[in-house]
């Protein structure tokens, strides 16, 4: 849904895509990237470890709880959140630079970073990507299996709060399929097609 009194203008917009732990954001992210070579990704930078294949300045920035901490002092961060025992945070300055040169800008990020986009830039859409169910959720978190059984608790009781702030956002999407939830993800990130 389009919230009434959001006017489309011609703007290009900021779209934050949010979503539970295990509802298959990277999947449709990575697919997302190939179809819309002209929408900015932000990078993330967090302190969290790299895990097996990502790649530093790729997937995210990995810095040092000093580096992240300079940073948000230095209000270089459009939003930043603790999560699961580790930072988070979106670099204000290339997210301002792709909405400038006309792009369309998407931020991957969890509950509390939408709601600090939510307040700072009320213009931006927040889409959340939802599981096809609370039990499909659960068997691909505990399918996963790169974390301990505490972590993987403490992502259900996450994966659930985040779940019920549903109506916080402005649209969702259903990851049944992956190619149905780009499509659809496209669709809200570049606008309505005109005609
Ligand atoms: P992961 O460690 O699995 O890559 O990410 C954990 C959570 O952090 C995910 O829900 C992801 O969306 C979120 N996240 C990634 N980057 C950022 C960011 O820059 N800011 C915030 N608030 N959350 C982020």
């Amino acid at each position: 849904g389009v919230r009434p009194g959001s006017v489309r203008t011609g703007t290009p917009r900021l779209t934050v895509v949010s979503g539970p732990s295990g509802v298959g954001k990277s999947s449709v992210l990575d697919e997302l990237r190939e179809q819309a070579p002209d929408v900015y990704f932000s990078v993330s930078v967090t302190t969290r470890a790299p895990r097996a294949g990502e790649v530093d300045g790729v997937h995210y920035h990995f810095v040092d709880r000093a580096e992240f901490e300079r940073m948000v002092d230095a209000g270089e961060m459009l939003e930043y959140a603790h999560y699961a025992g580790n930072y988070y945070g979106t670099p204000r300055a290339p997210v301002e630079r792709a909405l400038a040169a006309g792009r369309p800008a998407v931020l991957e990020i969890e509950l509390q970073g939408a709601r600090q986009v939510r307040r700072s830039m009320p213009e931006a859409q927040l889409v959340m990507l939802l599981p096809p169910s609370w039990e499909d959720l659960v068997q691909r978190l505990t399918g996963r299996r790169t974390e301990g059984s505490e972590v993987l608790r403490q992502r259900l009781d996450t994966a659930r709060a985040e779940l019920a702030a549903r109506s916080e956002f402005d649209a969702t999407v259903v990851n049944a399929d992956v190619q149905r939830a780009v499509d659809e993800l496209v669709r809200l990130i570049t606008g309505p097609t005109p005609g």
